[in-house]
C-alpha cells in the first residue's frame, strides 16, 4: 500500500522500462501499490484520474486529480529495484573480524576457517538483537537499492540449542525486520540437518540443527503469515547438511507447494569432495540423477561445476545465484559465468555474507572476476562480434543488469525485477547529478549504472508504492545504526580478536 490511500503519479527525468530509457517518463501506481500504467507521458483526461499538479502534493480541484498525488523527479532516473536473491543477514556482524591470518596456522586460512567466526557470532544473538543486525543489514540493502531480498535463514534455536516456545521466533524476527524496513522478504527456511558427511555434532551449529520432520513442521507453520510484502521459500542448507533421503522428502513438499527452493551447490571444493565420497557424484550431478533440478532450484554459488554439468542446469532451467564479493572475500573461485549464460542459465546475484551490500558491484564483479582470469575484456558480452574498438558496454551493461533484477526475482518466484502494467511498484531512484556518474545520457546511462554507481546515488526506494527511502535517507535509519552499534560493541566486547574464538 502506498502511504496516502490515493494513486501516485511518479515523473522521473529518464525512466526504464522494456529495456529501454524513456525520457520524461511517468509511473502511475494504485491504492494496492500496483503500477496501474506506465509510459511516456500517460494520458491525462479528467476520467483518467490524471492531471498536471504540483511538485510532490495532490493535483487540481477537479474530482479524479483529487485522488491523485505527484512526485514530480526531476535529475532523477527510475529503475526497476534490485534484487538480492541470497542474503544471511546475520553476517553483517562479521564484516571486519575476518581479514587477518592472525591465530591461524599457515595455509588455513579460507571459507573453513572463516566458519568459526561465524558461528561465534550465530551464538551470541538473542531474539532482539537477530531482529537488530537484520535491520542494520536490510537498511543498508535499501540505501543500495534493493527492493527485495531472499533471505536464507539458518538460525532457528537458543544458543543452548534448544527450540524456542514458538520454533519459528528468530524467523518471524528476521521478518520484522524487513517490515520495519520496508522492503520484500522472501524468508528461505533453512533445513539444516546435519553436520556433514560422517563428521561428528559441531557445537557451533547448534542453533541451525532441526530434524527433517520438524523442519517441515517449522515450515507448514511459518506460510501463515504470509502477505504482500513477505513470501516464503525452502532452503535445505547444503548436500552435505541435508543427507539425500530428507532432501527427497523436502523438495517433493516444496514443490507440492509451488514455492522456490534454493540450496548452497558446490561453494568448496572440499564439499565436492565429500559428496563424491558419500554418493559417489559431485553435488550438481547427484541433483540431476535425482531428479532434483527443475526451474524453481536456485544452486548458490556452483562455482565448481564442469561443463557437463552446466549443461544439465540448463536443460533443467535451474537458476545460479552468483554471490561474487563474498565469492572473492572467501576465496571460493570464480562463477564460470559466461559458459553458463552462453548454455543459457540464468544468474541472480546475492550479498551472502555481506562482506559488502552492492548488487552492482556483484553485477560488475561477476564480469571483472572473468576479465582477470581470461585476460580479456567484455567477456560476457556473448553472441557479439564487432569490430575492434566499437562500443560493446550497453548490451553488457543491460546483461548484468538483468541479473540484478529480472533473474533475482525468478529466482525468488517473485513477479517484479521489471517495470510492466500489473507489476508492483518496486523501483528505485538515482540522483544523475551524482559524481560517479554525472555527464551521463541515455545512451551511456547504464554502462555507467553498472560500472561505476556509488551507492550514495541512490534517492529514493519505493516498495509495492510505499516510499521506504527519501532523498537518500531512511527515516528510522539513525536508531537503526545506534542500536547496531551497541550490539556490536555487545557481541565483541572483550573478546579480543576474531581468530582467538572457537
Ligand atoms: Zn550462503
Amino acid at each position: 500500500m502506498n502511504t496516502t490511500g490515493s494513486k501516485t503519479l511518479y515523473r522521473p527525468a529518464l525512466l526504464y522500462a522494456g529495456g529501454e530509457w524513456i525520457r520524461s517518463g511517468e509511473v502511475l501506481v494504485d491504492e494496492q501499490g500496483i503500477i496501474e500504467r506506465i509510459g511516456s507521458k500517460l494520458d491525462s483526461k479528467p476520467d483518467s484520474g490524471l492531471g498536471p499538479g504540483e511538485p510532490g502534493s495532490s493535483a487540481g480541484p477537479n474530482r479524479s486529480a483529487a485522488a491523485l498525488r505527484v512526485v514530480e523527479l526531476p535529475g532523477k532516473a527510475l529503475l526497476p529495484g534490485l534484487v538480492n536473491a541470497h542474503s544471511h543477514a546475520f553476517q553483517r556482524l562479521i564484516r571486519g573480524r575476518t581479514e587477518s591470518r592472525e591465530g591461524r596456522a599457515t595455509g588455513s586460512c579460507d571459507f573453513w576457517s572463516w566458519r568459526p567466526t561465524m558461528y561465534y557470532a550465530a551464538g551470541r544473538l538473542d531474539p532482539r538483537q537477530v531482529f537488530d543486525v537484520a535491520r542494520m543489514a536490510f537498511l543498508e540493502m535499501a540505501l543500495s537499492g534493493i527492493t527485495a531480498v531472499g533471505e536464507f535463514h539458518y538460525l532457528h534455536k537458543g544458543s543452548d540449542g534448544r527450540a524456542y516456545d514458538d520454533p519459528n521466533l528468530l524467523a518471524r524476527q528476521v521478518i520484522a525486520a524487513a517490515q520495519s524496513v520496508g522492503i520484500r522478504i522472501v524468508l528461505l527456511r533453512c533445513a539444516y540437518l546435519r553436520s556433514g558427511f560422517e563428521l561428528p555434532p559441531d557445537p557451533g551449529q547448534r542453533r541451525f540443527i532441526e530434524s527433517g520432520a520438524e523442519f517441515l513442521r517449522n515450515m507448514e507453520a511459518l506460510l501463515q503469515v504470509r502477505s504482500a510484502q513477505v513470501h516464503f521459500g525452502v532452503a535445505p542448507h547444503s548436500l552435505r547438511a541435508v543427507p539425500l533421503p530428507e532432501l527427497r522428502e523436502i523438495a517433493e513438499w516444496t514443490q507440492a507447494h509451488r514455492l522456490p527452493l534454493h540450496m548452497h551447490v558446490s561453494e568448496q571444493l572440499a564439499e565436492n569432495a565429500a559428496c563424491l565420497r558419500e554418493y559417489g557424484a559431485t553435488p550438481v550431478t547427484l541433483l540431476e540423477r535425482e531428479g532434483l533440478l527443475h526451474s524453481a532450484f536456485t544452486a548458490v554459488h556452483a562455482v565448481h561445476v564442469s561443463p557437463r554439468e552446466i549443461a544439465a542446469l540448463a536443460r533443467a532451467a535451474v537458476t545460479v545465484c552468483s554471490c561474487p564479493t563474498t565469492e572473492r572475500n572467501l576465496g571460493d573461485g570464480f562463477v564460470p559465468a559466461d559458459a553458463m549464460l552462453a548454455a543459457g542459465v540464468s544468474i541472480a546475484l546475492g550479498s551472502d555474507s555481506q562482506a559488502q551490500i552492492d548488487p552492482l558491484e556483484d553485477a560488475r564483479q561477476l564480469e571483472y572476476h572473468l576479465r582477470l582470469l581470461r585476460q580479456r575484456r567484455a567477456i560476457l558480452d556473448l553472441g557479439r562480434d564487432e569490430p575492434a574498438g566499437q562500443m560493446t558496454a550497453p548490451s553488457l551493461a543491460a546483461r548484468l543488469f538483468r541479473c540484478a533484477t529480472v533473474d533475482g526475482a525468478r529466482s525468488l518466484g517473485l513477479s517484479g525485477g521489471e517495470l510492466w502494467t500489473g507489476r508492483p511498484a518496486d523501483f528505485f531512484t538515482v540522483d544523475l547529478e551524482d559524481c560517479s556518474i554525472a555527464g551521463a545520457t541515455a545512451a551511456d546511462l547504464l554502462p555507467l549504472l553498472v560500472f561505476a554507481l556509488n551507492r550514495s546515488a541512490v534517492r529514493d526506494v519505493v516498495v509495492q508504492g510505499r516510499s521506504v527511502l527519501r532523498d537518500g535517507r531512511h527515516p528510522a535509519q539513525a536508531e537503526i545504526v545506534e542500536r547496531y552499534g551497541q550490539l556490536h560493541a555487545a557481541v565483541w566486547s572483550g573478546a579480543g580478536r576474531s581468530s582467538d574464538r572457537p
